[in-house]
């Protein structure tokens, strides 16, 4: 496709991290003269920031773990130190590395890469470094930033942003925050070797998740030895020579060394010449889009967590091939948020696909519920013990399978296949013919006979 005058491209992405990159690729894959503008990192939050470091962190952290799990097994040796700087270093290779697969994806895509800030100048203006750039079709990726509320003392917290980088392994830590993000680091810290206290102002994390397995996995974290507290939160941090000090709201205090806040992620929209350009932004300035991902100005569309809907990088990709294809290669692409599986990385892991049974009872009046808690065969001959928890949700009327849920190894991994039988509308009676794996957890999805509750 020619670019038609007066524009200098047909594309102009703004962010080249999980949303922007894929779009990117795929509208000059199908003909499109795409630039593409960076500030930071290639390959956005998830790269640098965000899944990768994060699951490589998880990684680590289980060593200590599978090493006392081995002593079961026979084998005997001193425990393994940890020693911090190479995790850093190895973690920031490898992050190195794939900055580099993102900028080859892109130039290999013939997209020239503007590395600067860009902000919307009109409809189909932007100005990086100090010029200005045109084109047909402008989205915006940037993606989103984590805060820190307004406290006294907030400067002495940190981010997920920097505890990627820690100069060292906190001996104590605290974590504050519900969301997936807050677990995972508590799980992360707990496992490499740090006292790690996490605190929630509500009564329970993870909210808008299943309450049985939020409730089974608080146990197991619990039994790991971090130190849940909720309904409690920080009034202020003081920082001491001996450490930073925490008076909590109900008065009491809490020493550590670390205290990472977990507490949300803003889109990021500030100063980005939105308002100029008429683009409407929510009261949490997420840029508002219809189901195509364009905004209430025609040419600009938005896609990935900076329109905060579904903040999760296999959804930033989705709507960003789904803008390309719309645009340039002529297919109406609807993205299905139903049935989105999600796998959160604390331990032992959570995964999910479908309605909580809390939801699901709303949505669908009568339901079956099926559940199992059990030792996995792993930890049968090893005195560290890890149990797991597996939960179906049944509607009673047609027989469909419309909630999974799992606490326990692997079962991200398990929950991803299990996601494609139930957007494939699978019933229980077909679960309950499919032939089961053994010996494995995964067989027990297959094998859930009596229903604990209707
Ligand atoms: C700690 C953590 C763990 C996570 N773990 C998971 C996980 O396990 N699984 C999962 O699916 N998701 C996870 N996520 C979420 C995931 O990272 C995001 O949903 C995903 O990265 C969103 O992609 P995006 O394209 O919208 O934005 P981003 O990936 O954030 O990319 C935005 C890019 O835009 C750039 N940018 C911003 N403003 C400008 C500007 N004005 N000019 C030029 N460039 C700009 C930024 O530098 C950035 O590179 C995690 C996030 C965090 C923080």
């Amino acid at each position: 496709m020619n670019s038609p005058a007066p524009f200098d491209f047909d594309f102009f992405v703004i962010g080249a991290g999980s949303g922007g990159v894929r779009a990117a690729r795929m509208a000059a894959g199908f003909g499109a003269k795409v630039g593409i503008a960076e500030e930071r990192y290639f390959g956005g939050t998830c790269v640098n920031v965000g899944c990768i470091p994060k699951k490589l962190f998880v990684y680590g952290s289980r060593v200590p773990h599978d090493h006392r799990v081995a002593e079961g097994y026979g084998w005997q040796g001193p425990a393994p130190s940890l020693d911090w700087p190479t995790l850093i270093a190895n973690k920031n290779t490898e992050i190195s590395r794939l900055n580099g697969v993102y900028r080859r994806l892109l130039e290999g895509a013939g997209c020239p890469i503007l590395e600067d800030r860009a902000v919307l100048v009109d409809a189909h203006t932007v100005a990086v470094a100090g010029r200005h750039y045109t084109a047909r079709h402008l989205l915006v990726a940037t993606g989103g930033w984590p805060f820190v509320p307004d406290i006294p003392g907030k400067e002495h917290a940190i981010t997920s942003n920097e505890a990627f980088f820690l100069p060292e392994l906190p001996r104590r830590a605290v974590v504050v925050g519900g969301g997936y993000i807050a677990v995972e680091f508590a799980g992360i810290l707990q496992g490499l070797g740090a006292e790690v206290s996490q605190i929630y102002r509500g009564d329970l994390f993870l909210r808008g998740f299943d309450q049985e397995t939020r409730e089974f996995l608080a146990g197991q974290m619990r039994h790991k030895g971090v130190d849940l507290r909720f309904g409690q939160d920080i009034a202020r941090i003081e920082k001491r020579a001996d450490g930073l000090h925490l008076t909590l709201r109900d008065g009491s205090t809490l020493a550590c060394d670390v205290v990472l806040y977990a507490t949300g992620r803003r889109p990021n929209t500030a100063d980005l010449g939105l308002e100029q350009c008429g683009v409407q932004c929510d009261k949490t300035g997420a840029i508002v889009v219809d189901d195509t991902y364009r905004t209430n100005v025609p040419s600009i569309f938005a896609v990935g967590d900076v329109t905060n809907r579904v903040n999760l990088t296999p959804v930033a990709l989705a709507e960003g091939m789904a803008v390309a294809r719309r645009l340039f290669g002529g297919k109406e692409t609807q993205v299905d948020y139903d049935y989105i599986p999600t796998a959160i990385f604390s331990q032992p892991p959570v995964g999910t696909v479908g309605y909580s049974e809390e939801e699901a009872q709303k949505r669908f009046g009568a339901i079956k519920v099926f559940t199992s808690t059990f030792t996995p065969l792993r930890y049968t001959v090893s005195a560290e013990k890890e149990r797991s928890f597996m939960k179906m949700i049944v509607s009673a009327s047609d027989d469909r399978v419309v909630g999974m849920h799992m606490c326990g190894e692997e079962a991200g991994e398990i929950m991803q296949g299990f996601a494609v039988a139930m957007r494939a509308g699978a019933t229980k009676q077909q679960f309950d013919t499919t032939i089961g794996i053994h010996p494995s957890a995964a067989e027990e999805f297959v094998t859930m006979r009596e229903p604990t509750r209707t």
